[in-house]
């Protein structure tokens, strides 16, 4: 079924979808639209429904199937990217809008038969070097194996209201309302809000929430008050109130890891003087380390000191 790390991340929206699949997949949704903050997990969750639903064999997380294979490499046939960079012809020269050719494209490919369940995935792109925020964030969500910004020279974002001309919209809306059978549409927004409503209303709409939501911000704001100045003996006691944060509230060490992680992102892009930029780059780079020595069972208490001790910068 859906890779493991999407279940652990929207446990409630897997199981809807995992029962979906399970049960009776005639009637998969025709269109859905994802909200949310994180562009990547929306794609992933995408991308796996789409591996479930045409995988040879059970569905499973490590199918080595050709479909499967295929959808992690980001060359099946009927598994489709559509942006300002994918989904388009060469002699299509429109470079800021998903275009009318584009969508006549995916109207002309709807009328052939297909043995697959297609997938239309909508987002918006730049061709912008992905820079180190997004990289994080695409690794963080990235399920073993898949491979969706191989050359890195383009970046994913969200839906907004000049990704499509007003023409592009009116094409695809038909698309929409009549899909022939075993064809799905998914549309990758931070608000349903940024597509137009006669969509929105042919559409199953799902919150993706990201686990920084469960956290309080300010409460990590307050535990990093003299951040970038952390001393040796302040290290210590910020990793004994994290894991008393964490008991207190029932919530796990990764979703807290995930928030500082979110926490350190936001001060990066609002990051002025450069001397924090670096250090924060670094930090940044400390907490992904954190997150995968707790998957590989290190003790919580031991990811936490070493953490903080290399935010005070005793230890490399
Ligand atoms: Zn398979």
């Amino acid at each position: 079924m859906l890779a493991t790390k999407i279940i652990q991340k929207f446990p409630f929206i897997s199981n809807y979808f995992s029962l979906l699949l399970e049960s009776n997949t005639k009637k998969f949704p025709q269109s859905i639209v994802f909200e949310g903050l994180d562009v990547y997990a929306q794609c992933f969750f995408a991308l796996e429904l789409a591996r479930v639903l045409n995988c040879l064999e059970a569905g499973d997380e490590n199918c080595q199937c050709l479909n499967c294979r295929w959808i992690r490499e980001g060359k099946h046939p009927a598994v489709n990217f559509v942006s300002q960079l994918h989904f388009k012809e060469q002699n299509d020269d429109s470079k800021t809008v998903i275009s009318v050719a584009q969508v006549k494209n995916i109207e002309k490919s709807l009328r052939e038969k297909s043995d697959y369940h297609r997938f239309f995935i909508f987002f918006d792109a730049k061709q912008t070097p992905l820079d180190d925020a997004k990289r994080l964030l695409l690794n963080n969500y990235s399920p073993e194996g898949y491979d969706i910004c191989p050359d890195e020279n383009w970046t994913m974002g969200h839906l907004n209201q000049k990704t499509f001309s007003p023409l592009t919209l009116n094409i695809l809306l038909k698309c929409v309302e009549e899909p022939p059978e075993r064809t799905t549409f998914v549309f990758l927004t931070k608000n349903r809000s940024d597509l137009i409503n006669t969509i929105v209303s042919r559409s199953q709409c799902f919150k993706l929430p990201v686990a920084v939501q469960k956290v309080d911000f300010a409460q990590i704001n307050s535990f990093f008050e003299n951040y970038p100045n952390i001393t040796l003996q302040e290290a210590f006691l910020i990793s004994e109130n994290l894991q008393n944060y964490i008991k207190e509230n029932e919530i796990s060490a990764d979703c807290v890891l995930d928030s500082i992680l979110a926490y350190f992102l936001y001060k990066l892009k609002h990051a002025f003087d450069n001397q924090n930029y670096s250090k924060l780059q670094n930090d940044i780079k400390y907490v992904s380390e954190a997150k995968m020595h707790l998957a590989s069972s290190i003790l919580e208490k031991t990811v936490f000191d070493t953490l903080l001790l290399k935010f005070a910068g005793s230890v490399k």
